[in-house]
């Protein structure tokens, strides 16, 4: 058989091969091949096995040697709010420095004043910052990333907000998965009219987004939008046909995750303090826990969701930077495993199965991308490391050498 790329010789291959999303022990196993290769044609694997079975029965026009590398699934990063403009390193300052969220607040920082800058921007000004920020997620070898409207907070500019997400998506080697978030906040002029709001995000920006946006999310916490609020949201969102996530339990618990449980949602974000029930209704739901390790680190905080007691409770696990302006800028999934290994004592291998083939059925593509297997996108990552646990173990760089996007070289892009 004639392919058109053979990525051979690896030292170590994973493939992440797996049924479903990987729960428990299956985490632990990554499917891993010495000697391993995998073969694509018209941007899709056709085989994947030892290097000398696959070679033995393809003619390559083109060969990667991965001798003394690891190859594996492109990441996937489940949850980003990487279109924003703007930046509030002065607010991280006065953080530093003692000031309390309420005086920054006071002082017209937090969230309102990334809703400020980037209603304010162009969107063409949106593009290209945020087409920055998408390249530094790809040269840390992700190849979909989840992104998520919520800074424009009006029906204009919410709409320019997933406009801009769906044109990064084109422009970009990333596949970008656009999620509706106008329940982030409630924005200045409706301070003392909350209910209008919700009604605005209902009846006003719903509609207009399906078709659009694959998820709706909402901003489930204290100060944001409570739970029945949040539940007349998603009601909605599920009658015109979105999938629903829901950002649960990072500052306490208001049963965001039990409700994201019990409306299907396909995934439960943060879930820093979510109770022992409500992650037994996740487990039997089947709903991701998305963890957001790089969001208590960002924020200098001690404690992170109890993911070992998620693994026990059999609740599937997948990881995802969170990369947005107040509280994560960062767009390196290698950090994040880094975190989820150090902080949430998740194995190297459990963390790769929660931000490949995990982190895929987080973006409700678990059956197109996430694992290296014949009639998936060739998404695929290679590793300037022969053993796959460096990902964990050494951080701060990046041994991130090659990313190929459905078969195509796409990162070194001088190559
Ligand atoms: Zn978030």
């Amino acid at each position: 058989m004639e392919v058109d790329l053979l990525v051979c010789s690896a030292s170590q291959l994973l493939t992440l091969a797996s049924h479903g999303p990987k729960s428990g022990s299956a985490m632990s196993h990554l499917g891993l091949i010495q000697d391993g290769a995998v073969a694509v044609r018209g941007g899709q694997i056709v085989l994947v096995g030892p290097t000398a079975e696959v070679r033995a029965q393809v003619e390559a026009k083109e060969e990667f040697d991965a001798f003394g590398h690891v190859v594996m699934p492109g990441l996937v990063d489940p949850h980003t709010h990487l279109v924003f403009a703007g930046s509030r390193v002065d607010e991280f300052e006065m953080r530093l420095r003692g000031a309390s969220y309420l005086e920054i607040m006071v002082g017209g920082g937090g969230i309102m004043s990334t809703v400020r800058a980037t209603r304010k921007a162009s969107l063409g000004e949106l593009v290209e910052e945020s087409g920055r920020r998408l390249d530094d997620l790809l040269a840390h070898g992700t190849t979909t990333a989840e992104c998520k409207t919520g800074y424009g907070l009006s029906v204009d500019d919410e709409l320019k907000m997933l406009t801009a997400i769906e044109e990064l998506s084109c422009a970009r080697a990333l596949d970008v998965v656009p999620t509706f978030l106008g329940a982030h906040a409630v924005p200045e002029e409706y301070k003392e009219r909350k209910d209008e709001y919700v009604q605005l995000v209902i009846d006003e920006m719903l509609p207009q987004v399906k078709g659009r946006a694959r998820f709706c999310d909402v901003f489930c916490e204290k100060g944001a939008f409570d739970l029945e609020e949040t539940r007349s949201v998603l009601a909605r969102a599920k009658e015109l046909g979105l999938g629903l996530k829901v950002h649960a339990d990072e500052f306490g618990s208001l049963g965001g995750a039990h409700l994201a449980a019990e409306l299907g949602a396909v995934s439960a974000d943060h879930l820093v303090f979510t109770p022992e029930e409500d992650l037994k209704a996740l487990a039997r739901a089947g709903t991701m826990a998305v963890l957001l390790p790089g969001t208590t680190f960002g924020l200098g905080e001690g404690q992170y969701a109890p993911a070992r007691r998620m693994i026990e409770l059999g609740v599937p696990l997948a990881l995802a930077t969170d990369l947005n302006p107040g509280t994560c800028w960062c767009g390196s999934m290698p950090f994040i495993i880094a975190l989820a290994c150090r902080y949430m004592r998740l194995t190297p291998a459990e963390a790769v199965s929660a931000s490949t083939i995990n982190a895929a059925y987080a973006v409700g593509l678990g059956e197109k991308i996430g694992s290296l297997e014949p009639n998936k996108m060739a998404d695929l990552i290679v590793l300037d490391t022969p053993d796959y646990r460096d990902l964990a173990y050494r951080f701060g760089g990046n041994l991130v050498t090659r990313v190929y996007k459905r078969g195509h070289l796409v990162w070194p892009r001088d190559n």
